[in-house]
């Protein structure tokens, strides 16, 4: 069928929390095209490069399609029996506690609805939690302790309307690229909206931004406080609010204590900042992980909404705070509870009365009567040994979490390991002792809600490879075979979904803010076509707005502000671990790549991990442009990363992206460097100021490898990516291969492949290309030093009747090495964008587009492409 043909379905985009809507048009041979939604209210037809590229990741090469135990095939009747009986064990010898699950924002909010019903309802204990304890658990209690529940009072029209926007730690433009773009969209409209963005690195999110405040890591408390004092002094706090407010004095004394100097900013940026949020209504405060993922979490949190409450300025239109999570549905995970601490539907774990109602609703056996533990200790727990059963669903901890090798350490360990996951292939999944193939996001159904509250459905648009199940159906039979028949007979997601909806009338009756119970009653078929919905929708009329009548959720019914100090990070810099380290995300990777790593449209952008390390510290350290350095936490663990050396960040901080693992780069699991340090409400890891030391990594040879065929590196160093013609990896090592041509076919698999070379082994040099046929199918290139290669020409290579010049490296006279790829849409490289911009004179996005089309269709290359002009007219400038 052609895909142009084929019937749309309505489905949701499954990487981040901004939820946009996507069409879906399967083309029958287990293709899926892809394009926006322009009816979804949160992108309007708007994707970013992850989006737009979904299409090129649900090919079934790596998939697991059967139950595994111990390596081998079995039956599901089989797996799932074993996996309930040992469970059951589990329990009758240990008690409820000694089992966990870990579980994702990647869950539709049905799945995780079971999951949580079982683990708290009928196992017994509450040792399930999330991944999205890394995202915003800060948040989550922030808005506790404000609101007395975790509600988001902000929408995205919001941003439509603001007058003021600040980015606090958080890199919209790569991490929540659709909403960048409607800020973007929305200063267009409006040439008075003024960006601020708050963050220790110049990111793309700062290109064009009125002010970028580049404070210390970890100061945000401090920045807000300021803020607080001045709002005070200024006599700005709104009496008619704070009638609704307590904490007031309290909060205001703890801002003035505080000395926003330890934010490193210039007094006059400083002065700038506070000026602007004073003298505007219409401010909207985004924050990210920069707030979140810190041991002082909940304070920055709290620190922010201060200032909203003081002012007033919240719950109305174009103003308010407003948190973006990271993943597409840890907004569903927080309704149904799916955190350690929490009760289905925002009911209180500690709470009798919820308790109580929570245990008749579902008639369970068992209700735990204080939190569970939470990620971090978790995996405490696993390597202690208390935890003797451990259920990991579709998430990566043995690379994500902090002191991630300890945390493989522990999962290896662990009597009883149980992986769902889409594929066998990650770090953690081949610590099991059982993988139970799940589906993916293109071939399953059920509800997720996005940061702005809004419900969206995903729909199964694929049919299951394979013997995959969705994941309520796996829990519930596992439930059923634990000895509950009744508790987990689901027929399917929408029974799962009219039962929250209804529990959600209860957690209504306690006068709390989630209530879905006016979707209670909705036919299969109404399921079927629900449209994105915002939440609350209550049977009885629901609040439009929150917080801008001065109700809140907290016992007295008053917003409580708190008082908050500036804390410094955990760890403490010392002369052994001099460097900050800060850890994100890239553009065009999401999460552990187990899915993005599979279009190589994506994997072109940026193709190896890497350290920014600004240049005073680069000549402290005498690295050079390209060179490998070794990044060592306290722990003694290390990290292998290509040092990129730029003054975006601050000297003597250093960052690094979370993306690469076992598959991609093992060495660069940069996870294994980061501290287990949390906050302690919260329990959220301190993911962007662990301390480190650097050291120059000093190889014998670097080689870079491109081929048509799967690759196997054998180095200290590697990172290897898919690229359009098959793989690409770059290697280095301290000791060198006696054959190296040997080395070469045992890194490409072509045994018989015809090979030509050239060699200068005193001088560590060598090239080899591989052919079948008139093919070339690899090529291999070692030298002393980082080589100066026209990669991504030669990536393009494999596969084509390429000769022996390739063994050159260079791209042949008129042909252009296009560069990493900066516009992944059409495939524009750097190199190409840097010839239009110096060479041809285009000194707008706009003209660029007009030329290349880069930055035409999703738009998140706009601001890389704006910031290579702006790089031009500085140097132009200064010369
Ligand atoms: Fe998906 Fe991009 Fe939208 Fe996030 S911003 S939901 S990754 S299309």
């Amino acid at each position: 069928m052609d895909g142009l043909d084929a019937p749309v379905t309505r489905s949701t985009c499954p990487y981040c929390g901004v939820g946009c809507g996507v069409l879906l048009r399967a083309d029958g041979a287990g293709g899926l095209g892809v394009t926006g939604d322009p009816d979804h209210p949160a992108n309007q037809g708007r994707l970013c490069s992850k989006g737009s590229a979904l299409g090129e990741t649900v090919g079934l090469d790596d998939r697991l399609l059967v139950p595994q135990v111990g390596g081998q095939d079995w039956s599901w009747d089989s797996a799932l029996d074993l996996v309930a009986t040992r469970l059951r064990a589990t329990i009758a010898a240990h008690g409820p506690d000694s089992v966990a699950f870990y579980v994702s924002g990647q869950l539709l909010t049905e799945d995780y609805y079971v999951a949580n019903k079982l683990m708290k309802g009928f196992i017994g204990s509450a040792n399930i939690d999330t991944n999205s304890r890394l995202c915003m658990a800060s948040t989550v209690a922030g808005h506790k302790r404000a609101f007395g529940t975790d509600t988001v009072p902000g929408t995205y029209e919001d941003l439509d309307q603001a007058d003021l926007i600040v980015l606090v730690g958080s890199n919209m433009a790569w991490c929540h690229p659709v909403l960048f773009q409607r800020v973007q969209a929305a200063r267009a409209t409006n040439p008075d909206l003024k960006l601020v963005v708050v963050d220790p690195r110049r990111t793309a999110s700062c290109v064009g931004a009125d002010l970028h405040l580049p404070l210390r890591s970890g100061t945000d408390v401090a920045l807000f406080n300021g803020l607080l004092a001045q709002i005070d002094q200024r006599g700005l706090i709104d009496p008619g609010f704070a009638a609704h407010l307590e904490g007031l004095e309290d909060a205001v004394a703890a801002a003035c204590a505080d000395d926003p100097s330890v934010t490193g900013l210039d007094p006059a940026d400083l002065a700038a900042f506070y000026e602007m949020w004073c003298s505007t209504q219409k401010v909207v405060t985004v924050f990210s992980q920069g707030v979140n993922q810190s041991t002082s979490g909940t304070d920055k949190v709290g620190s922010i909404l201060n200032c909203h409450l003081a002012t007033g300025r919240i719950g109305q239109p174009g103003l308010g705070p407003l948190s973006v999570t990271g993943q597409p549905n840890a907004m569903g995970g927080r309704e149904v509870g799916g955190l350690a601490n929490m009760l289905a539907c925002h009911m209180n774990l500690e709470n009798s009365g919820h308790r109580q109602a929570v245990r008749s609703f579902w008639d369970a056996p068992a209700m735990p009567d204080a939190p569970g533990l939470k990620a971090v200790e978790m995996f405490q727990g696993v390597a202690s040994g208390k935890i003797k059963a451990l259920w990991v669903i579709h998430t990566n901890p043995a690379v994500s979490l902090p002191d991630a090798g300890a945390v493989a350490d522990a999962i290896a360990a662990c009597p009883f390991t149980i992986v769902s996951d889409i594929t066998a292939h990650t770090d953690t999944a081949r610590l099991a002792d059982v993988l139970l193939p799940a589906t993916a996001w293109a071939e399953k159904s059920g509800t997720v809600t996005n940061s702005d509250r809004t419900i969206s459905r995903q729909r199964a648009v694929l049919p299951a490879p394979g013997e995959a199940k969705d994941d309520w159906h796996i829990l519930a039979e596992v439930g059923q075979r634990m000895g509950w028949p009744a508790a987990f007979d689901y027929a399917g997601p929408s029974e799962i979904f009219r039962e929250h909806a209804a529990l959600s009338a209860i957690a209504a009756g306690f006068g709390l803010d989630f209530d879905i119970s006016g979707l209670m009653n909705l036919s299969d078929l109404d399921y079927d076509r629900l449209s994105p919905t915002r939440w609350p929708v209550s049977k009885t009329g629901a609040r439009a707005r929150f917080f801008a009548d001065g109700q809140f959720y907290t016992p007295s019914g008053k917003g409580r502000l708190q008082a908050v100090r500036y804390r410094p990070p955990a760890a403490k810099t010392a002369p052994r671990f001099p460097y900050r380290l800060n850890t994100g995300r890239v553009r065009d990777q999401w999460h552990t790549m187990t899915r993005t790593a599979k279009s190589p449209r994506l994997s072109a952008h940026l193709a190896e991990p890497y350290l920014e390390i600004h240049p005073q510290d680069a000549r402290d350290l005498n690295l050079a442009p390209a060179a490998l350095v070794q990044v060592t936490a306290p722990s003694g663990r290390t990290s292998l990363l290509r040092a990129l050396i730029t003054d975006a960040v601050r000297p003597g901080e250093v960052f690094a992206p979370m993306h690469w693992t076992g598959e991609t780069a093992p060495c660069a699991r940069i996870d294994t460097v980061v501290a287990a340090a949390t906050d302690p409400i919260s329990g959220q890891p301190e993911s962007k100021a662990s301390v480190v030391a650097l050291s120059p990594y000093r190889a014998r040879w670097y080689g870079f490898v491109v081929s048509a065929g799967a690759l196997s590196p054998k180095a200290a160093y590697w990172a290897r990516m898919r690229t359009t013609a098959g793989w690409r990896a770059e290697l280095a090592d301290q000791t060198a291969p006696q054959d190296w041509e040997g080395y070469f076919r045992d890194l490409t698999g072509l045994g018989k492949a015809h090979i030509q070379s050239v060699s200068d082994r005193a001088r560590t040099q060598h090239r080899f290309a591989a052919f079948e046929g008139d093919r070339l199918v690899a090529a291999l290139f070692v030298a002393p030093e980082p080589i100066a290669l026209t990669r991504d020409y030669l990536a393009g290579l494999p596969g084509t009747q390429a000769g022996a010049e390739v063994l050159s490296g260079q791209a042949p006279v008129g042909r252009v090495d296009p560069g990493p790829v900066v516009c992944s849409c059409f495939g524009v490289g750097i190199n190409t964008l840097v010839t239009a911009i110096e060479g041809d004179g285009l000194l707008s996005v706009e003209a660029v587009g007009a030329a290349l089309q880069a930055g035409t269709n999703c738009g998140s290359c706009r601001s890389e492409i704006a910031q290579l002009i702006e790089r031009h007219q500085v140097r132009e400038a200064a010369e």
